[in-house]
């Protein structure tokens, strides 16, 4: 369980709102039960209920985890905005393959536009995804998702970046491709990684233009093309299986 919902004083904490209805009612825990809270540092602690009642749920801190389930390094999916629920999808399953934070990108094959009056409501159901996915993979951290922006937007914020890297649909039609794998080699533990991701229709000839002036490596993810959520999963999954035990 996550805060805000969770007031940690000492060693105690007391757990309230959506977290004690789960925990509750849907979990039927017990006291005596164990439970994993996590603080917002990305540390957590394994927990033992001490009271609950109708909303309320009181535990004390046994010991703290010492192993971190996330990434070695932060990765941000920057992904065009794709149609339906996709961008529901890889929320969801980023999150379990150990995305830090989301970005969704208006870009010039975009079809969707995401109703500027209705932001909000969307905005509250994408944080609910990937909070319930960061509790069932058991992540130290929830991770962030940012308002839809611009590539020129992006391109500004690249800037916060160590590497910057594209999967371009072009780049794997061209035999001397620059290979994804190449690129992650040289990545090294700490490192802010900004991956982006076009939509159905893939980057227009000007952003991928734009991308490369602006210091983004154009890579290709193996020769078959990958419908747009596969690609972000099949980046994150890479990733994990490079960087990862
Ligand atoms: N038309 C399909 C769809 O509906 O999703 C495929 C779209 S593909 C053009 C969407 C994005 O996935 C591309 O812009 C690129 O970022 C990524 N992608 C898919 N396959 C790729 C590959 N083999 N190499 C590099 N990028 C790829």
């Amino acid at each position: 369980y996550f805060i805000p919902q969770i007031d940690w004083q000492g060693n105690e904490i007391s757990i309230k709102g959506d977290d004690a209805h789960h925990i509750i009612r849907v979990m039927r825990n017990q006291v005596g039960d164990q439970i994993i809270c996590n603080h917002q540092d990305g540390n957590a602690a394994i927990c033992e209920i001490t009271s609950l009642n109708q909303n309320i749920v009181h535990a004390a801190v046994i010991d703290w985890k010492a192993e971190t389930v996330e990434l070695p390094i932060a990765v941000t999916i920057a992904q065009g905005l794709p149609k339906g629920d996709k961008f529901d999808l890889i929320l969801q399953k980023g999150t379990e393959l150990g995305a830090s934070r989301f970005i969704p990108v208006k870009m010039d094959r975009s079809i969707v536009v995401w109703d500027g009056r209705k932001i909000e409501k969307k905005m509250a159901r994408f944080e609910k995804i990937v909070k319930e996915a960061s509790e069932q993979s058991h992540r130290n951290k929830i991770p962030e998702i940012v308002l839809p922006m611009t590539v020129a937007e992006l391109i500004h914020e690249s800037v916060n970046y160590d590497v910057k890297i594209f999967a371009y649909e072009e780049e794997a039609k061209v035999e001397a491709h620059q290979s994804f794998a190449g690129i992650v080699s040289r990545i090294v533990d700490n490192q802010k990684v900004l991956l982006c991701i076009g939509p159905e229709g893939g980057f227009s000839e000007q952003e991928a233009k734009k991308l490369k002036e602006n210091g983004f490596h154009a890579v290709r993810l193996g020769p078959r093309i990958l419908r747009t959520e596969t690609a972000s999963l099949y980046a994150l999954a890479s990733l994990s299986y490079h960087l990862e035990e």
